[in-house]
């Protein structure tokens, strides 16, 4: 039952996609699920649910302790305090759906992929730009979330964590999202090429 050779193996990829809150991460995150055949990785997290949240799908909510323990037992592949909160990926359904072949694919922050990168440096990291600071702050002022002063706060990490990422070397490509529509499209092209480089080599 020997395959031959030039027969494509089900090779897994982790994905990760970083970047500032207002960059529009999220939306290009769903559209690449909707585009490709993606498992997306479920954090754990200890921040409060949000009417937006659905338990299970967008995160799962734990209390510290819980998120503590799975710490400590070694269950989260990374993890990160962001604003307080803490953040991890259960280490176990991404090792099951990467020995299935999958593409499973992690939208975390940069801590995060600091951390991924060190373990795992096959995994592909992008991360979304905005086209200038200019434009990312108008875009978090715009959202009329939150008052000037939590935007502003906003703002100062997403330029730390712009800087952060730049100077890391844990992102294997960068995307500035100044068009939704074609920051997606080159999102979606930028992974398929990968793929088929990864299936070729
Ligand atoms: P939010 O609370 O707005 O959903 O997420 C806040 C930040 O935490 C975002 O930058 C998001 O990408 C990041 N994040 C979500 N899940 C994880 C995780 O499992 N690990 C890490 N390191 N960051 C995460």
């Amino acid at each position: 039952t020997d395959q031959p050779t030039n027969a494509p193996t089900p090779t897994g990829m982790l994905l990760i996609i970083s970047g500032p809150s207002g960059v529009g991460k999220t939306t290009i995150t769903r559209a690449v699920e909707r585009q490709l055949d993606t498992v997306f990785s479920v954090s754990n997290t200890t921040r409060p649910k949000t009417a937006d949240d659905v338990d299970g799908v967008d995160y799962h909510f734990v209390t510290r302790e819980e998120f503590e323990r799975e710490r400590e037992a070694g269950e989260l592949l990374e993890w990160a305090e962001v604003f307080g909160n803490c953040y991890g990926t259960p280490r176990k359904p991404v090792e099951e759906n990467l020995a299935k072949g999958r593409v499973v694919l992690l939208e975390i922050d940069v801590q995060g992929a600091i951390q991924v990168k060190d373990n795992l440096p096959e995994a592909f990291a992008m991360f979304v730009l905005p086209p200038s600071e200019e434009v990312l702050l108008n875009r978090l002022r715009s959202r009329k979330r939150e008052d000037e002063s939590a935007i502003q706060r906003r703002f100062a990490k997403a330029r730390h964590e712009i800087r952060t990422a730049r100077e890391s070397g844990a992102y294997d490509t960068f995307l500035v999202n100044d068009d939704l529509e074609k920051a997606v499209a080159e999102a979606v092209r930028t992974i398929r090429d990968e793929l088929a480089r990864r299936a070729s080599s």
